[in-house]
């Protein structure tokens, strides 16, 4: 890849050079999301945004000294995959759930002086605090000075890793500078085996301990806990290694190593004297029965630990692994700094979530990351808003994350099976099997109810993962994963379509019954008797459009490998043609002024009197629960959770939604799509993080300066937590992915046909001056830079055919080597 031009935007030093000294004097550093002062109150969200992980594994920003403090501290794990089902009783019935396990925390560390007590941030004065995430290289520190009880002045500096290229192995490294004291300072490092999954309060009424610690041990060299999670029977093996620096020279202190309740610590004890400096490392490694590669989980911990250089080396080798995902990941803006800060963030999360280390683990992107509880760790339909990041710089993370699908094909066959259908049904929220994992039973917090919960009806989830197959095809070309995996999924999801549409003789008309689409407000029809909504429009629309591609996306198997496939499945031409006339043949509702409806009957539904409920509450994002808490339901109103007609907009292209809308015999053109966003997005609360990313992405045609403000809010969706209290359970992955897209494919307006020619249509906001990233576009990197004035692609050199490319109807080609530019119209 070629990054002279990209190479100069970027981060302060070479990755194998020296950390560079924190610079207080500069305003606003994109790549450090930095914080001045200690708040408790903001804590748990802190803990969220700063949370380090390498997609194996990830670890919260909790301080270090803290095992969990009601409302302040939650300190947790979680390992990519790990799962644990447990059962309770709620509203009368069982209930069981399966969680992303909270696994035993390696973090805890703190100390005293003399007989002093234990240290606490809550505890101390504090005099200086910087607390700072270094995301070009994926460090967290945090600097304290404070002054103690005993009015001794302390500066405390930790640093920690989670390390990006070896994917068991995270380190804290902690150095005390006795300032103006001298006495003997005891460190207490240890391993937290007790933990419980109680982040989300929501919860906590239903059980969460899912750990039984086996073993603590010490082997002379280090402490080590093994758990089991007590359903699904996975061992955890967590190992620490311990080293201790005085003013620069290694000492062994007096070490004791002793085990309590579910904890095993090691304490180290020794002199300091004023001005003196002392560093300990703690290094860790984290194992599970899911690793690859291992005899077994306690024998790969005692070799990371025995094995392990120090900390210098370790974070040398880190700093160099997030260097090169860098190379492949960037994406500059020049724009507000708090844009390029935040856009930054969001891609740094999704590395975390989504690296290298991913590929080959049979883990799918949970929709909170792995960064808290909520959701219990599921995996939806959010993969969606991702994806588009993954398969134009990392082909093969997309891929992995595919055949996470792939390997619950067959639960997704029975599924469609028992449920009376054809072809594959995948459930709304995966985990480990990929059996539904959709709670029955929800709490809503307004009223204290718990509700029936019947989102599972999202079966779009199987029009999100065909859409994907579909959209890593058209970027990479990739046929051997089409022959391979991609082609049998698209089968038996386009089968299982085919067989939940139903023919309605009367108006000669297929028709969806029973499936809602993704605004879930909206899970039933209160004035229909069936047991669920008809015809979502969303849904009809997109399966018309799957139908329709399908055949064309399997047309450049080599007829070889279609011949066997087709006969193994028993996919005759009577079948494809059954499914071409449903995809011309599904209803549409529409109201009498040709607004699409977002399910038949959504026109006669009542007007929600916005005003009067924005006056009464604070925030209306949700809405279900406000209404639910008032003995009303959301559902009799036209108000949506989150784009869900509008999302045809944000998946089609114009030319695709003008085909499938020709072959349903519905009018469509620039009008009708103006008039329906206007529509929708009057009677939408945003109670979605993902549904500002919708809209501002199907405004970017007409109202760039109402699409960029969309664009904004839904960038703070995070960081400034606007959800009131969401983020500390767990970033929104699929807010952070869409935003970043947003940059990359929204305001460039890029898309990958079939044939294989790559377009661009810009439409840059005018509060962006330039973007520019590089794509791995059918195996080769091309450098893209767009500003208002024009846009320039950069092919590196590379033995790959030509690309042929299209800028606003302009059509040439891209040469290895070649550069080509195109002025903006006039
Ligand atoms: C949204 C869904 C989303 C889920 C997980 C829900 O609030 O309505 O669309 O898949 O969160 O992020």
């Amino acid at each position: 890849m070629t990054t002279d031009n990209l190479g100069q935007r970027r981060r302060g030093t070479d990755a194998s050079g020296p950390t560079p000294e924190p610079d207080h004097s500069r305003s606003i550093d994109p790549w450090i999301l930095e914080y001045c002062s200690y708040r408790p109150a903001e804590e748990r969200l802190r803990e969220a945004l700063c949370t380090l992980g390498n997609a194996r594994f990830a670890t919260r920003g909790a301080a270090p000294e803290h095992p969990e403090v009601e409302g302040i501290h939650y300190p947790g794990t979680y390992v990519a995959g790990l799962y644990n089902r447990l059962a309770a009783e709620k509203a009368g019935r069982e209930i069981v759930n399966e969680s992303l396990v909270n696994v035993p925390n390696w973090l805890l560390l703190t100390f005293r002086i003399d007989d002093g007590p234990w240290f606490s941030i809550d505890d101390v004065e504090i005099v200086e605090f910087r607390q700072a995430l270094e995301m070009d290289r994926g460090i967290l520190v945090r600097e304290v000075t404070f002054i103690d009880a005993e009015e001794r002045t302390t500066s405390l500096t930790q640093r920690r890793l989670v390390h990006m290229s070896r994917p068991s192995i995270a380190a804290l490294e902690t150095n005390i500078r006795a300032e103006d004291w001298e006495g003997r300072l005891t460190l207490r490092s240890s391993i937290d085996g007790g933990v419980e999954n109680r982040n989300v309060e929501r919860y906590r009424e239903l059980p969460g301990r899912h750990l039984e610690v086996l073993e603590t041990r010490d082997d002379g060299e280090s402490i080590r806990l093994r758990a089991r999670t007590n359903q699904s029977r996975i061992e955890v093996v967590v190992g620490a290694r311990h080293r201790v620096w005085l003013d620069d020279v290694r000492i062994e202190p007096d070490r004791e190593r002793f085990a309590e309740d579910a904890t095993v610590s090691e304490e180290m004890t020794f002199d300091l004297q004023p001005g003196s400096l002392t560093r300990v490392e703690k290094t860790v490694s984290v194992r599970t029965g899911r690793d690859p590669a291992i005899s077994e989980a306690g024998v790969a911990v005692e070799g990371d630990l025995h094995r392990l250089p120090d900390l210098d080396i370790l974070e040398k080798e880190h700093a160099q692994a997030w260097w090169s995902i860098w190379e492949r990941f960037e994406l500059d803006v020049a724009a507000e700094p708090r844009v390029r800060l935040i856009s930054n963030l969001h891609l740094f999360h999704l590395i975390q979530v989504a690296s290298p280390n991913l590929h080959d683990l049979d883990v799918g992107l949970p929709a909170r990351g792995l960064h808290g509880e909520a959701y219990r760790g599921h995996i939806f339909w959010d993969e969606l808003f991702v994806f588009p990041l993954l398969y134009v710089r990392a082909p093969e993370i997309a891929r992995s994350v595919l055949r996470y699908r792939f390997r619950r094909l067959p639960e997704a066959r029975t599924a469609a099976r028992v449920s009376g259908y054809e072809g594959a049904m995948f459930p709304w929220q995966s985990g480990s099997d990929g059996r539904e994992e959709t709670q029955e039973v929800h709490l809503n917090p307004e009223s204290g109810r718990w509700n029936p919960d019947l989102s599972h009806r999202q079966r779009h989830i199987n029009i999100a993962i065909a859409y994907n197959i579909i959209q890593y095809q058209r970027f990479t070309g990739d046929i051997d994963f089409l022959a391979e995996f991609g082609a049998e999924m698209l089968i038996e999801i386009a089968r299982f379509w085919a067989s939940i549409a139903e023919y309605e003789r009367l108006n000669d008309r297929y028709q969806i019954v029973g499936v809602m689409g993704p605004d879930e407000f909206h899970d039933e029809d209160p004035g229909w008797d069936g047991p669920a909504l008809r015809n979502n429009a969303y849904t009809n629309v997109m399966v018309a459009w799957l139908l329709w591609t399908v055949p064309e996306v399997l047309g450049p198997l080599p007829a070889y490998q279609k011949t066997s496939l087709f006969a193994r499945l028993g996919v005759n031409e009577a079948e494809m043609a059954r499914w071409d006339r449903i995809s011309r043949g599904l209803t549409v509702p529409r109201h009498e002024d040709g607004i699409i409806s977002q399910f038949e009957g959504y026109e006669t539904l009542e007007e929600l009197d916005w005003e009067s409920y924005r006056e009464r509450f604070d925030n209306i994002e949700r809405l279900d629960r406000i209404l639910e808490a008032e003995d009303d339901s959301v559902s009799r109103y036209k108000a949506s959770k989150q784009a869900d007609v509008l999302m045809l907009f944000y998946l089609l292209s114009f030319e695709e939604l003008t085909t499938v809308f020709e072959r349903l015999g519905v009018a469509f053109d620039e009008e009708m799509l103006a008039a329906n966003i206007d529509y929708y997005l009057e009677r939408t609360s945003h109670g979605s993080t993902l549904s500002r990313v919708v809209h501002s992405w199907v405004l970017a045609r007409n109202d760039r300066r109402r699409s960029y403000s969309l664009f904004r809010e839904a960038l703070e969706s995070d960081l400034s937590d606007i959800q009131r209290g969401t983020t500390e359970e767990g970033i929104h992955l699929g807010a952070m992915a869409g935003t970043v897209d947003l940059l990359q494919r929204g305001f460039s307006g890029m898309e990958a046909n079939g044939d294989g020619t790559l377009r661009f249509k810009p439409r840059l906001p005018r509060e962006i001056e330039k973007l520019a990233f590089s794509i791995y576009y059918r195996r080769r990197w091309i450098e893209v830079e767009l500003e208002d004035s024009g846009l320039c692609l950069r092919s590196e050199v590379t033995d790959e055919p030509p690309v042929d490319i299209e800028h606003r109807g302009e059509r040439t080609t891209l040469r290895s080597g070649e550069t080509r530019t195109f002025r903006s119209s006039p």
